[in-house]
């Protein structure tokens, strides 16, 4: 992408109002624009960074056997009727009539739509397990939007659901999203940790909170040192092997892992106090085991192997793509800008020409651009006539990985300068090497953090 061509409304100061540093930065690197409280449009920048989280996201839901559809932003009053939510919901939930006055609402989740679809459709065990997930907009009347995209009123979740024929199989498709969720942020480049937590509104028995830990997180969690260094399953991991799985599940919550809302002092002062991590986080995903809540009153059943019909087991779990842009941010960032994890990073490198209009910095330019298309990278070319200075303001406030820095007096050298954000380190090379450098790092990315 040339920069010339591009959408990208940088502005030089963050309005005032943005108190958090990804709020202010999205907003400067313009990612976002807010249309009214807690609602935004995603601009070219964002929207890309976005797209990524959600692929990710999406490649280990599959993985690990869920199977994507698509729900409405639109539900129908009735079916919250019938679960009993339409009434608990509260003030969250945006109520809307439509022409005929029937009462409609924009989902702020959707257990009860599956669960309709799930009772439509199937009737006997034998097409259990059954995963299906969405990625979709939802909305929550928060009573205090803030942050951003951080806490919004309209935000993009990926949700999923699970039906099993039994609390045993039920607990197991549990285990197969946590594990799933471990492999989603391990690839987004963070630390998300594990927490029992409670279950809220959505109810259930069994549910565990992923935070990412950052100063500015609204959770206080309280947690032992052992789990912030359990190593993640790699690609390899067996999702058909149950007892694997429940191990993995075993092995990260076993030490002490509780956000403020399930603290627990005794159990906490019997963690050595050398082992205790009390931080603040950010809620990036949520998991529920809830069994026949939904199920139960919805008339959704399965015919078991021995003839009998029960009411199917579920779960729901979820993952907020919008939220966890600007967390990414929150975790990675500095005094200059973004700093973006390599696997969701918007382009792989900045190609920034300090001189445009001159002839051989332009084609050197040129000739770059395209080797780096064709082998593969994916670069934002900065061939506006801003000065250098500029330049370099925008490469590191937008925090691409690399930035590769061509001007007159190195290429008479034959050289160029080549920078990684995360670091600072710079260094001089001929072209070949640099883009050969870039070659393999986009080889490690792939090899560390692809699908
Ligand atoms: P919170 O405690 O932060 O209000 P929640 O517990 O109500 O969130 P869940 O119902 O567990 O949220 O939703 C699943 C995921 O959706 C969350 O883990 C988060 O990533 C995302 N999410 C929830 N509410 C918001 C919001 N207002 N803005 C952005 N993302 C959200
Ligand atoms: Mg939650």
């Amino acid at each position: 992408m040339k920069l010339s061509q591009y959408f990208l409304p940088v502005l030089k100061e963050a309005p005032r109002e943005a108190e958090i540093a990804s709020h202010q930065l999205m907003l400067r690197a313009g990612m976002v624009r807010q249309q009214s409280a807690g609602i935004y449009s995603w601009l070219p920048l964002g929207l890309n960074v976005m797209r990524k989280v959600e692929q990710v996201v999406r490649e280990e839901q599959n993985r690990a056997g869920a199977i994507e559809v698509l729900m409405p932003t639109i539900q129908s009053a009735d079916l919250w009727r019938e679960s009993g939510r339409y009434d608990d919901y509260g003030r969250e939930m945006l109520r809307i009539q439509d022409r005929h006055e029937r009462d409609m609402l924009f989902g702020p989740t959707n257990e009860e739509m599956i669960t309709d679809i799930f009772r439509a459709y199937v009737k006997s065990y034998k097409n259990l397990p059954l995963n299906l997930y969405h990625i979709q907009w939802k909305f929550r009347d928060e009573v205090r939007p803030r942050f951003g995209v951080m806490r919004g009123r309209e935000f993009l979740m990926k949700d999923a659901y699970s039906f099993d024929i039994d609390e045993a199989s039920s607990r197991a498709a549990y285990y197969r999203m946590f594990v799933s969720y471990l492999r989603t942020f391990d690839r987004l480049g963070v630390k998300a940790v594990p927490m029992r937590a409670d279950t809220g509104p959505i109810g259930g028995d069994l549910s565990h909170e992923f935070l990412i830990l950052a100063d500015t997180g609204e959770s206080e969690v309280f947690c032992h040192a052992d789990t912030m260094k359990l190593p993640v399953p790699d690609r390899t991991v067996d999702y058909g092997d149950d007892a694997l799985i429940a191990g993995i599940v075993d092995d990260w919550t076993r030490a002490y892992a509780r956000t403020d809302e399930m603290h627990d002092e005794a159990l906490w002062s019997a963690v050595p106090e050398g082992d205790r991590v009390n931080a603040r986080g950010i809620e990036v995903g949520h998991i529920f085991h809830f069994g026949t809540k939904y199920s139960q009153p919805m008339g959704a059943t399965v015919t078991g192997p021995d003839g009998k019909e029960t009411p199917v087991f579920m779960g729901s779990y979820g993952i907020g793509p919008s939220r966890v842009v600007a967390a990414l941010i929150e975790a990675g960032h500095d005094d200059d800008g973004i700093i973006w994890p390599d696997s969701v990073a918007p382009f792989d490198v900045g190609l920034i020409n300090l001189r445009v209009g001159d002839q051989a910095t332009d084609a050197a330019c040129a000739a770059l651009y395209e080797q780096m298309a064709n082998a593969g990278l994916d670069p934002l070319y900065d061939d506006t006539d801003n000065r250098a200075g500029g330049k370099f303001a925008l490469a590191d406030l937008i925090g691409l990985p690399w930035q590769l820095i061509v001007g007159p007096r190195g290429l008479a050298n034959g050289e160029v300068e080549i920078k990684k954000r995360a670091s600072g380190e710079r260094e001089t090379l001929s072209m070949e090497a640099a883009i050969n450098r870039l070659v393999a790092w986009r080889e490690q990315v792939k090899e560390r953090f692809g699908g």
